[in-house]
Formats: structure tokens, sequence, C-alpha cells
């Protein structure tokens, strides 16, 4: 498929907008209603878009949410995408809470060898500050299962806030040296109405200078296919990978070769714009798989080449939030 000069073969796919944490920089400040069971996109409704979207050049997919392990029956979805021929690749972002050891495995017998976990802090009660919840041990060693057990890379997203653990940085980044763990630094993205404040965003350039001063010097690492926007270094002689992702301070809108289906069930072709463009209700509609595909192609045809988050203008900010759309 292609959008521009980019041609996308990625597809995120949020599974539902529900979550088990309440994180400070993903949830809403204002209460908030879930999105009604009957708008939210069926398993078999996915599948077949996701099929479609194949069709279209789409090889790769990223389970996300909400937390994609608190919808019922996930395994059997991921089960039933696992046997889709054209993807290659398919992996899930999650909190890590809700994952067994028994689901760790259950996940490697499909052949799904990647996972991203969700990790801000390595202070337990930091962690519940953060998240709301008491959960640090679980998923600690849900990371340190996926491990043990051979998922490789084990990925971990610390989104970095200012006052909160930003004086944490060194010692998740330097779980590198111990660990062939990719810990990838993310700015903090204001998006609507949120508990953080633009203020509390730490920019890469001020982190990669927090880690160096404490750590020693990053090694920049060829950029490789499956990196999405991570740029990626090293420490000397580290088995990990420390990876910056730079929404703010640099756009990587012009490579950005993903697509993203909400857990409504429309698709979005930029994660900080709000244009969505609803392929559900056609679905539901009984439209043919020849107008599914057309209302792919219009999706991507908004894709953006730049977006304008950060250049400090409220009236763009957009007003989804995570949870609904995947990050
Ligand atoms: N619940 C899962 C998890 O936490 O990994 C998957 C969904 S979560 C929305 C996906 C990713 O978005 C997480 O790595 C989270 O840290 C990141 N995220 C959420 N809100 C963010 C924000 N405002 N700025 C930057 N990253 C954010
Ligand atoms: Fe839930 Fe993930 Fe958002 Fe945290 S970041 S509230 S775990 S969806």
């Amino acid at each position: 498929m292609i959008a521009g000069t980019r041609s996308i073969n990625y597809l995120r796919i949020s599974v539902t907008d529900r979550c088990n944490f309440r994180c400070r920089y993903c949830m809403p400040a204002s209460p908030f209603a879930v999105i009604p069971h009957h708008e939210i996109a069926r398993y078999e409704e996915i599948l077949k878009i996701t099929r479609l979207a194949c069709e279209m050049g789409i090889t790769k997919v990223r389970v996300t949410g909400g937390e994609p392990f608190v919808r019922k029956d996930i395994l059997s979805f991921l089960e039933q995408l696992c046997r889709m021929d054209a993807l290659s690749d398919i992996s899930i972002t999650t909190n890590g809470a809700l994952l067994t050891r028994d689901k760790i495995q259950h996940l490697l017998d499909l052949g799904i060898k990647r996972l991203n976990f969700s990790l801000d802090t390595l202070d337990p009660e930091k962690f519940a500050f953060i998240t709301g919840r008491d959960r640090f041990d679980r998923v600690w060693d849900a990371i340190m299962t996926a491990h043990d057990l051979g998922m490789t890379p084990v990925k971990i997203n610390t989104v970095v806030l200012r006052g909160i653990n930003d004086n944490e940085i060194a010692a998740i980044a330097a779980l590198t040296r111990r660990f062939p763990f990719h810990i990838r630094f993310i700015e903090y993205m204001p998006m609507g109405d949120s508990h953080m404040e633009k203020q509390q965003q730490v920019l890469t350039s001020e982190i990669i200078q927090i880690l160096e001063t404490a750590l020693g010097p990053l090694f920049p690492m060829p950029h490789e296919a499956g990196d999405g926007p991570a740029k990626k270094f090293e420490f000397k002689d580290a088995p990990g990978v420390v990876g910056f992702i730079t929404p703010i301070s640099s756009h990587f809108c012009s490579e950005c070769n993903r697509l993203r289906l909400t857990s409504r069930g429309f698709l979005r072709p930029c994660l900080l714009n709000d244009y969505e463009k609803d392929i559900l209700t056609p679905l539901r509609n009984g439209a043919t798989d020849d107008r599914l595909k057309e209302i792919i192609h219009t999706a991507l045809q908004h894709k953006p080449l730049f977006h304008t988050l950060g250049k400090n203008r409220p009236v763009d900010i957009p007003v989804s939030h995570m949870t609904s759309i995947g990050g």
C-alpha cells in the first residue's frame, strides 16, 4: 500500500479500549466512558479487515489496546491471526500484568516471539503511583519469564516524565548491561486532557546527556527493518540496546509505515492526528471486499507528511487518548 512516497506494510490493531491500569500519562484526567461492547469490532471483523489489508500489502501486525490481555479469548484471536500466511511478523504491546508463564509459553507456541512491555520505573511504589495499580512484581516477573522462555528481543517501553521517573533513566538503561533487553525511551506526547503537564516532557537530547554522564558513551547502531521509529544505541560490551522514540523532538512521519485500526473499527492513518475513517459500519452493512479496500485506500490518502504536536498549538492536540487508539 502506498501513501505519498511511503510504502505502508504495518498494521497496528487495538483490540480493546479497556485497561486494568490507569497510567497517568495515558488515561484522561476527567471521568470517561468505555466504548459499549456492540461498538467494539468483533474478532472476526478485525480478522476480515486484516485479511483485506494483507491483500493490499500489510505484512506486519502489532496487537495493542488498552490492554490486549484483558479482552476475553485473546489467545484464540491471536491463534487465528498467526494462521494468516501473509503475515511475517506478529507482536504485542502489553503492560504485562496478566501474563502468566503459561500464557507466555502459549504465545511462543503460536510463533509470537516479540513482546513489548511498558515499564516506567523500577520502584514498586512509584509504579503504583504512575499506573494506579500495585503490580510492579507481577510485571517484572512477566518480563523475566519472557526472557527465560526465550522471547527475543524483550522490549521495554519507558515514557520519561520530569519529576516522576527522570531520576531513574540511568538505572533503567543499565538493565541493557545485564540483559539483552531493548529499552526504548519514549517522549511523552500530550494527548487531550491528561494528568500530565507538557512541562513534564523530557526530550531525547536531555535523556542521552543524562545517560552518557552516568553510564559512558552510547554508540549508534545500524537501523534494521523492524526497528520502527526507534533510533538504536548501545553501551560498550552491553548485550542489550537503548532506543529512543522521538515523536516530539524529531518527526519520523516521513518514514512512518503504519496504519492503525482502533477498537471501534476506525482506520487511523496517524496517531497524532484525529482523522479516522470508519470501516466497521460499512463492513457490518455488507460492503463488498472491493468497497472495503477502497475505504482502506481512502484512509491512507489522509496520512499526513508531518504532525504539529510539540509546536505548542493546543488546537492541534488530538482529543483521543492512547487507550482508545492503541499507542
Ligand atoms: N496497555 C499496553 C501497554 O501499556 O503497553 C498497550 C497500550 S499502550 C496505549 C501502548 C504504549 O503507549 C505504551 O508503551 C505506553 O507507554 C504508550 N503511551 C501511552 N500514553 C502515552 C503518551 N501520552 N505519550 C507517550 N507514550 C504513551
Ligand atoms: Fe493501560 Fe497501557 Fe495506557 Fe497504561 S499505557 S493505561 S497500561 S493502555
